[in-house]
């Protein structure tokens, strides 16, 4: 699932290619809520495949994050090459097998179950099914 970033979003249109990976760079470690000691991470985003398109009258940053899958609940943590199974879809939202427990505590207390669209099938990792999820979403 590619990110994107839209030009009203940026105060200066960046031209070149280092200024809009650094641009880039920046917005992801907010949007990722990047922790200094990630390094593996921050080399893999480094891979990161950055586009730049006219769409619809705006100029699009779009940003493939390849095979990095990243937990989007509160733990924030990089789940790429973890086997582990379990986890789920909330809303837009990837929920690792750590962070599931303390939302569904959440989802049961708030009567969110309408907001979980589907559960990591048993057997598959995590991260292979975040994948999966990706592939059938692609434009
Ligand atoms: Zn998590």
């Amino acid at each position: 699932m590619a990110k994107k970033w839209f030009e009203k979003d940026f105060a200066l249109w960046p031209q070149d290619r280092e200024t809009i990976i650094r641009y880039v760079n920046e917005l992801l470690a907010d949007y990722l809520k990047l922790k200094d000691e990630n390094i593996k991470l921050k080399e893999r985003l480094a891979m990161t495949t950055i586009k730049t398109e006219e769409k619809g009258g705006f100029k699009v940053i779009s940003l493939d994050m390849g095979k990095t899958v990243i937990c989007d609940w509160s733990c924030a943590k990089d789940w790429t090459d973890r086997e582990e199974s379990g986890g789920l879809l909330f809303q837009s939202k990837a929920v690792c097998p750590e962070c599931m427990p303390k939302l569904l505590e959440g989802v049961k207390k708030h009567g969110e179950e309408k907001f979980i669209r589907e559960y990591c099938p048993k057997g598959v990792s995590f991260a292979n099914w975040v994948r999966s999820m990706r592939e059938d979403r692609e434009e």
